[in-house]
């Protein structure tokens, strides 16, 4: 199971309503950040999920609306120090525009109060290794060079058969989890029992796929491919797909036809434009991909394997703002 929470959902400007793209996927103890759209760190504080262990942070790509909010961030966590270090992820040219952000205006040529540590993203590779799942990037075609989406899974699993267990004898305790974690067991009257003895078929962990800007989706098939969620573009509606085209971004049916051809079990359509009202764009999706949500900013769901994603109620706020640096501007 994977947290989204839909900070920023608005595309190259803020609306009155939704603010630059910035996306927190939670997992276990850990919590990444996709992209960080101008006031993001605001929006981090009114979700109610706190800065805390905010410290790996991937970005899809250079353009300004989904980097500028790293400025303001990392000068609170210089500040507030209450982050030992930070890991963004990018292609060259987002590594290279923040890294002139961060050592030539936040910091300016000074050390930063934290390490940051950059890393160019090299697809295929896993990116981050977690102990339930992985985090790994594809490419994506978008204006530039060097743009990804990223691909959050959970492992594959063996389920325990327990029957097949209590059919050879197997006592319960510490062997069990000896044979799931795929060691062979000795037991004590001198038989061996091998894990495919009594572990099923595997089955796969839950996906999540989120793809930044686009300008096409064909050359994306196969990383969105089964995904129990696909966060993706929505531009602009099929109205207008010759203006979508000229400025490297998809339609909204873009997007629902390719959830549609690739299996995804839900559509989560966000980089919404200024230039259309909320239900067009709900409209458009729906109507060729039902199973399909236009985010809000704020909104958070859960999403899980091969069942709907279920959407949370806010969380109340966290402390996290009461331990932020008083004055100190
Ligand atoms: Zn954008
Ligand atoms: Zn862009």
């Amino acid at each position: 199971m994977f947290e989204l929470v839909f900070l920023g959902t608005s595309a190259s400007a803020p609306s009155i309503h939704r603010g630059l793209p910035a996306l927190a996927v939670l997992a276990d103890e850990q919590r990444f950040l996709v992209d960080c759209g101008e006031g993001s760190q605001r929006q981090i504080l009114r979700s109610g999920i706190g800065f805390k262990r905010l410290d790996h942070i991937f970005l899809t790509h250079a353009h300004l609306d989904h980097i500028l909010g790293l400025g303001g961030l990392l000068s609170t966590y210089g500040r507030w120090e209450a982050l030992d270090e930070i890991h963004i992820w990018g292609g060259l040219p987002a590594i290279e525009r923040v890294q002139a952000l961060v050592y030539q205006v936040i910091f300016r040529r000074e050390q930063p109060p934290i390490p940051i540590y950059f890393n160019r993203v090299l697809p295929g590779k896993t990116l981050y290794q977690g102990r339930r799942f992985s985090v790994r990037a594809f490419p994506v075609s978008h204006r530039g060079r060097e743009c990804y989406g990223y691909i959050f899974e959970e492992k594959a699993r063996r389920p325990f058969l327990v029957e097949k267990a209590e059919a050879l004898g197997l006592p319960s305790g510490p062997e069990r989890g000896q044979l799931v974690a795929g060691q062979t067991v000795v037991l004590g009257d001198g038989r061996a029992i091998h894990p495919d003895e009594v572990l099923g078929e595997p089955i796969r962990g839950t996906k999540v796929v989120i793809t930044g800007d686009l300008s096409r989706t064909d050359d994306i098939r196969a990383a969105a491919a089964g995904a129990d969620a696909l966060v993706i573009e929505s531009t602009f509606l099929d109205r207008d797909a010759d203006i979508a085209r000229q400025v490297g971004h998809i339609t909204a049916l873009q997007a629902a036809e390719l959830a549609l051809e690739c299996d995804v079990k839900f559509l989560f359509s966000t980089h919404i434009s200024r230039r259309y009202r909320e239900f067009e764009v709900i409209r458009e999706v729906r109507k060729a991909f039902p199973n399909s949500y236009v985010p809000r900013d704020l909104d958070h769901f859960a999403v899980f394997r091969d069942k709907p994603p279920q959407k949370l109620d806010i969380q109340s706020r966290s402390d996290d703002e009461d331990d932020l640096p008083e004055g100190g501007e």
